[in-house]
């Protein structure tokens, strides 16, 4: 179909869509303008609009999720939105390159739609990977979220210090950035326990990302948590139709460690998020 009969196609649809179908297609439409570029961290000091707006462009690829029993697109969207922030953010310097892996040695956690993405990968990988994520647990299991980081163990995607699933690495190690490698290695190495230099904008996109996932998650019915990334990993592998039964209301990461509750600060911000985005 050529250009011209396929906009004709779209604008015949456009018009057989119902009154209410026709505004979210206008709201999707205005809020995919906002986030074109990502998330810009520093509009969102005084504008929460794009924030908003990804609230509310993730909270329909969860309800797409539900009904295809599948959260890889919303994942993929996810990811897809962080790095066009990170591309934005490219001429700010940051210690961080490939063959440094300091702060792939700490806890990592991830939510569950993030533990379905990489468990999937982790199981088409093969018997070699999944032995890897089950010895990393055995040992990452013993300590508590809050003591893993003063126990450092590779991460099981870690192979000669480069990360193996790189292009679909979890959302907090997409954001992770330092600018003083030296002090990583201090910190997670020998244990020194020290503040990790960061750039304002890559805190200021964690926080806008966070907040974006958990008001759509929790708009969608879904636990607006974040959970230890091994032991993720091993209940999805060992959980048959895990992610259906997940989606389907089921909380099937129970008793898996999960992040502290948000903050109160966090959770105020995020709950006028969810009732910006979803007009309460
Ligand atoms: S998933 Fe990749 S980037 Fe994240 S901690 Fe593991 S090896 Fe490092």
């Amino acid at each position: 179909m050529g250009d011209a009969k396929r906009r004709r196609a779209e604008i015949e649809r456009l018009k057989s869509l119902s009154p209410q179908d026709a505004a979210a297609w206008r709201q999707e439409q205005e809020d995919e303008r906002y986030l074109r570029a990502g998330i810009d961290p520093k509009a969102t000091i005084t504008d929460p609009s794009a924030v908003i707006a990804m609230a509310r462009r993730l909270h329909d690829k969860f309800e797409q999720a539900k009904a295809e029993q599948n959260v890889d697109a919303a994942v993929h969207y996810l990811y897809q939105k962080i790095d066009a922030t990170l591309h934005s953010l490219r001429e700010i310097p940051v210690a961080c390159g490939k063959g440094c892996s300091h702060c792939c040695i700490i806890s990592v956690t991830v939510s569950a739609p993030e533990a379905f993405y990489v468990g999937k990968l982790v199981a088409a990988m093969g018997a070699e990977a999944i032995a890897k994520v089950r010895a990393a647990h055995d040992v990452t299991r013993q300590f508590d979220l809050s003591e893993r980081d003063q126990h450092p163990h590779d991460c099981p995607m870690l192979r000669n210090n480069a990360c193996t699933i790189y292009e679909h690495r979890p959302k907090a190690c997409r954001q992770a950035a330092s600018t003083d490698a030296l002090a990583c290695a201090r910190s997670h190495r020998e244990l020194t326990n020290e503040q990790i230099p960061s750039p304002a904008a890559y805190i200021g996109s964690r926080t806008a990302y966070a907040m974006a996932l958990y008001a759509a998650l929790s708009q969608s019915g879904l636990p607006d948590t974040a959970y230890e990334f091994n032991a993720a990993l091993v209940r999805v592998l060992d959980t048959p139709d895990g992610e259906a039964r997940w989606l389907a209301g089921e909380d099937i990461f129970a008793g898996v460690p999960r992040e502290p509750p948000t903050p109160r600060v966090y959770a105020e911000r995020i709950d006028f998020i969810r009732r910006q985005a979803f007009a309460e």
